[in-house]
């Protein structure tokens, strides 16, 4: 797989979903991969990037924003509330807004930076234990509460259990951003983000089938 081909499929599932391709974000999920596969997609002129650490991204890319203008990274692994403020520094979205604790502690960092990254909250729509994000019954009440703080909410993120059918969990969190309002949907990754463009995702988070395997993680 290459950028050219994972964008002819956006376009495509785009095209059969009756949607146009500027509704779609790519995310190029950067994370561990080497340095040269990261460079080869930013030399093609790809600007919009995921990483899942903060530490991770802040080695690496305040030195590719120098040489490469225009570049937009967003957070999608787990925060820890003592990184709100480097990662609110460095990112232009933060995927994986999942505790009030954290919200209130974004709330308080966006005051004093005069700024604040979007935000999407994280659904755990298939209920994990081991997983992130607030579980669809508690998401409308989670939803209020942080829009409440007068945060930048765009929409709601998932992350499928492995051995569901996707679907199922894009269409859930449709109809959870729909009833409240949200228009951002961040779902579908390198194994399913056509389904996802068809269930209306907005940000299609794709790692692996960009750059390859990757070597660690
Ligand atoms: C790693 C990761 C991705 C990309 O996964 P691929 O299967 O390599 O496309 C997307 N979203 C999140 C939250 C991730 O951690």
């Amino acid at each position: 797989m290459s950028l050219p081909e994972i964008t002819a499929r956006i376009d495509a599932a785009c095209d059969r979903a009756g949607r146009s391709p500027a509704e779609v974000a790519l995310i190029a999920v950067s994370k561990v991969q080497p340095d040269a596969r990261v460079e080869a997609v930013l030399d093609a002129g790809h600007r919009v990037f995921g990483e899942n650490r903060v530490q991770e991204a802040q080695g690496k890319w305040p030195a590719w924003k120098e040489r490469y203008d225009g570049v937009e990274l967003h957070l999608l692994g787990p925060l820890q509330s003592n990184k709100a403020r480097p990662a609110m520094e460095l990112f232009d979205a933060i995927h994986s807004v999942d505790r009030l604790k954290l919200a209130r502690r974004m709330a308080d960092m966006a005051q004093e930076l005069g700024r604040c990254p979007d935000l999407f909250l994280q659904i755990n729509t298939g209920e994990e234990g081991q997983k992130a994000g607030v579980a669809p019954a508690e998401a409308d009440d989670f939803i209020h509460e942080v829009r409440a703080l007068d945060l930048p909410v765009k929409g709601l993120m998932c992350i499928p259990p492995v051995e569901e059918t996707p679907s199922l969990h894009f269409a859930l969190l449709a109809k959870i951003a729909a009833r409240n309002g949200l228009s951002g949907l961040s779902m579908g990754m390198s194994a399913d983000f056509e389904e996802a463009i068809a269930l209306g995702a907005t940000h299609v988070r794709v790692g692996s089938a960009i750059f390859g395997e990757r070597v660690t993680g």
